[in-house]
């Protein structure tokens, strides 16, 4: 029957009337072109649909043509559209005089490479990683940018704990700062629409841990997916920020995972959980290492630990993510490794104690990443920590099994620090890339592309009078 007979026969099947490719554009947002069922044919697997890469912010190349191939092991039927849409991913190429090569900046071909180059040292054949979704859930954001007036302004309203009233009854009271972890109704205004989206995950083929209201006051979620190979969980990182998104819109919400959306709240994490394996079994175990690590988990760690600042600019790329980054909200600001300490940019469960669930968790990451070139990067790091036998503990950077808040300043300034900008995680990716470049998993022109861009985005924000500035200066 062919790969687009089956396609075809679910179009029968479910009156499917569109088809519908969707692509990662260079900041990790899926873009999506549309054709009538009618016009889908077999041909469409091998020469895929064309279109301008130079409009998802790729790097110019020879040309910017390019075309989407779609991966039918992908087929959806999308939720969250009127009209019955038959949506899939897949790859992307550029177009050869004779074939198509994979184009080498595409996202989820970075992260293909990186497993790849894994695999090539022989150091492990999987990688298995557990994000951790953080968001806010508002009822509105109002803002306001007039550039021409030089003025900008947010206002965020967030749900208010009315007993599910909407008549205006006790809309004064909301959940105190810090005080929503784990709250139960009538606090957890969102439980059914959390409940609805995690129905939604797992129906899509995502399967969630749990969900709970986050520490953050009214508003703030978590929904935890299962562990699972790392392109895969890329490709499901993106399916869980559509369907939040997408469902928040339906209950006329507002859904965000920007870093720190609230002032003096706590901010949006990504956390990654990791751990390495080999002929299927865990590479990061040992009873007798530092909480049940083994050496090769330690250099990993070492890796991550080393190249912390620059892999930032992969894990942390906005000005935003730095205004998260920051001691007082659990969220991680200094290098370094520690069992159960969330203040440490790397923690080890206590809970995860079986030889198979071995892992740690990279705390830094947020959502404003692209999942495919954080979760690439990510790897090489690592990698390149065990190819150099980098020992965190001989690097003076852990283990560090106190607050690392609440240190005296002289003692708190042996510990290196993240970036404290974009423009800092910037400026360490400019000195630091070469593990990144190795089998070349990431194209020079990439890291080239990617800081040239993001200076500009931050050039653009630090422009801009913040309102606090005119609290702070108006009257001088
Ligand atoms: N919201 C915190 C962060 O920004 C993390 C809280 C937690 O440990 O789950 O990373
Ligand atoms: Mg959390
Ligand atoms: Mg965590």
């Amino acid at each position: 029957m062919g790969k687009s007979g089956e396609i075809l026969q679910m179009c029968r099947d479910k009156g499917i009337e569109m088809i519908d490719f969707k692509m990662t554009d260079l900041d990790g947002r899926w873009r999506h072109i549309t054709i009538p069922a009618a016009r889908f044919s077999e041909e469409i697997f091998t020469y895929g649909i064309g279109f301008d890469g130079s409009n998802y912010g790729y790097a110019p190349v020879e040309k910017s043509d390019m075309v989407f191939i779609p991966d039918p092991a992908t087929a959806f039927i999308d939720p969250f559209v009127e009209i019955p849409t038959l949506s899939m991913t897949g790859d992307v190429c550029m177009i050869g005089e004779k074939e198509n090569r994979p184009f080498d900046q595409y996202p989820r071909n970075v992260s293909l490479r990186a497993a790849e180059y894994m695999r090539q040292t022989g150091i492990a054949d999987e990688m298995v990683i557990g994000p951790e979704f953080e968001f806010h859930i508002l009822d509105e954001v109002r803002f306001q940018v007039e550039p021409k007036a030089g003025f900008y302004s947010v206002e965020t309203r967030q749900a208010q704990w009315n007993s599910g009233r909407d008549d205006g009854y006790n809309t004064g009271y909301q959940i105190p700062s810090k005080g929503g972890y784990h709250i139960a109704a009538p606090g957890d205004i969102h439980y059914n629409l959390r409940s609805r989206m995690c129905m939604t995950l797992e129906e899509w083929g995502v399967k969630v841990k749990y969900h709970h209201h986050e520490v953050g006051g009214a508003g703030q979620m978590e929904i935890e997916v299962e562990l699972g190979e790392m392109v895969d969980m890329a490709d499901k990182t993106m399916i869980t920020k559509y369907v939040v998104k997408n469902m928040a819109a339906r209950a006329g919400k507002t859904a965000t995972f920007m870093p720190k959306p609230v002032y003096k709240e706590a901010g949006n994490g990504m956390h990654v959980h990791m751990l390495l394996k080999k002929d299927g079994k865990p590479v990061f175990y040992d009873e007798n290492g530092y909480s049940g690590l083994s050496r090769t988990a330690l250099y990993f760690i070492g890796g991550l630990l080393k190249h912390a600042a620059s892999l930032c600019a992969f894990t942390n790329p906005s000005t935003n993510s730095f205004k998260r980054l920051v001691p007082g909200f659990e969220a991680p600001v200094t290098i370094g490794y520690a069992t159960s300490n969330r203040s440490a940019v790397i923690r080890i469960p206590a809970y995860a104690k079986a030889p198979e669930a071995k892992r740690f968790e990279l705390r830094c990451p947020d959502a404003t990443a692209n999942p495919y070139y954080a979760y690439a990067a990510i790897l090489m790091a690592g990698l390149d920590g065990i190819e150099n036998d980098t020992d965190p503990q001989a690097n003076g950077w852990g283990p560090y099994d106190f607050n690392l808040y609440d240190l005296p300043k002289e003692q708190r300034q042996q510990i290196r620090s993240l970036p404290k900008t974009l423009d800092e995680a910037l400026d360490a990716l400019e000195e630091d890339h070469e593990y990144l470049l190795k089998g070349q998993v990431f194209p020079e022109r990439l890291i080239h592309i990617w800081i040239s861009r993001k200076r500009e985005e931050a050039r653009r924000i630090a422009e801009i009078p913040h309102p606090a500035e005119f609290l702070q200066y108006y009257d001088l």
